[in-house]
């Protein structure tokens, strides 16, 4: 018998955002549709809106309580601490009190009070979480303290889903979580243009077995008073990161580790880019400025 490579696409909602898988292979459907509920068994771990996730259970158990989580939320939430190290906190995974505060989501939302604003930023630093490797638990230091993992989370959750694929023999796929991409086998891969319709590209990446993420300020944002309050937060200030980028790419074959770094690079700014990425090994990056010059880092 003779068995045809087909192509299945798989299209669903979770971690916020449209998740869609496309497979080309003998079961594509079936392998595709395995990739997807990978990605939501991660989310019910890591959304620290859902009751019961590891990252819910941290954030509701009080200071100095030690909260035993997955090897998985474990690991995750110590490469973010290494990111925020790296990165001189330029990421810092306790901004999510701010987040909250600014409410991006919310149907009206406003810039905060600059008292509001302060007083959450004294609630944010990495330096008061604490890792215990024996328990393989998490303790946050001060009262009203939360992490978020939506800086991350769904890079993870794109690692996942491309393993998922590979185990099931698959060799030709693209993983897509509202951008955050991995391709499997050789992939030209289109990077966002800001605030243009979605499809709009301003360059290409070229990718094969690995992963791409772009974070912008076009992704999530508001506009008041002739200007724009994105979500990705300066942890330094407790406002919306102003380091003249437009958008933050990476490329990697760890798509979390892409996630954390286009993330910290839109914050970290141009400057600081080049330091920031070679402290790690294989990964290049693709930055717009808002005066829409393209600057390449690190080596592709
Ligand atoms: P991303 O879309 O991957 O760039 O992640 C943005 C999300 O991460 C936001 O919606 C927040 O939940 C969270 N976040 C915002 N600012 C930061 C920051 N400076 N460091 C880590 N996470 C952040
Ligand atoms: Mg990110």
């Amino acid at each position: 018998m003779l068995f045809v490579p087909r192509t299945a696409t798989i299209t669903d909602y979770a971690m916020n955002t449209v998740v869609s898988v496309t497979v080309r292979s003998h079961s594509a459907a079936a392998a595709a549709q395995k990739a997807i509920d990978e990605v939501k068994r991660i989310e019910s771990l890591m959304s620290a809106t859902v009751p019961g996730s590891d990252v819910y259970r941290i954030n509701s158990a009080g200071a100095g309580a030690s909260v035993q989580v997955s090897g998985e939320v474990y690991e995750l939430i110590q490469m973010s601490l290494n990111v925020s190290d790296i990165t001189d906190g330029a990421f810092d995974i306790t901004v999510n009190p701010l987040s909250e505060l600014w409410d991006f989501n919310a149907a009206d939302p406003k810039v905060p009070d600059a008292e509001d604003i302060a007083e959450c930023l004294s609630l944010v630093s990495y330096r008061d979480i604490a890792l215990n490797p024996a328990q393989s638990s998490v303790t946050l230091a001060k009262e009203g303290m939360s992490i978020s993992l939506g800086a991350v989370a769904k890079g993870y959750a794109a690692d996942r889903a491309a393993q998922i694929l590979r185990d099931e023999g698959v060799h030709d796929a693209i993983v897509d979580l509202g951008g955050n991409i991995y391709a499997i086998g050789s992939k030209r891969i289109g990077i966002q243009t800001p605030f243009k319709s979605r499809g709009e590209y301003f360059t290409t990446v070229d990718a094969e077995d690995c992963s791409v993420v772009t974070s912008g300020s076009y992704e999530r944002y508001f506009a008041a008073d002739d200007k724009i309050y994105h979500h990705i937060i300066d942890p330094g200030t407790g406002y919306p990161s102003a380091s003249g980028l437009k958008s933050a790419t990476v490329v990697s074959k760890s798509s979390a580790l892409a996630d954390a770094l286009s993330t910290a690079l839109f914050v970290a700014g141009e400057d600081r880019a080049d330091s920031i990425v070679s402290s790690f090994d294989g990964v290049y990056a693709v930055l717009l400025t808002e005066d829409n010059r393209t600057i390449e880092v690190g080596t592709k």
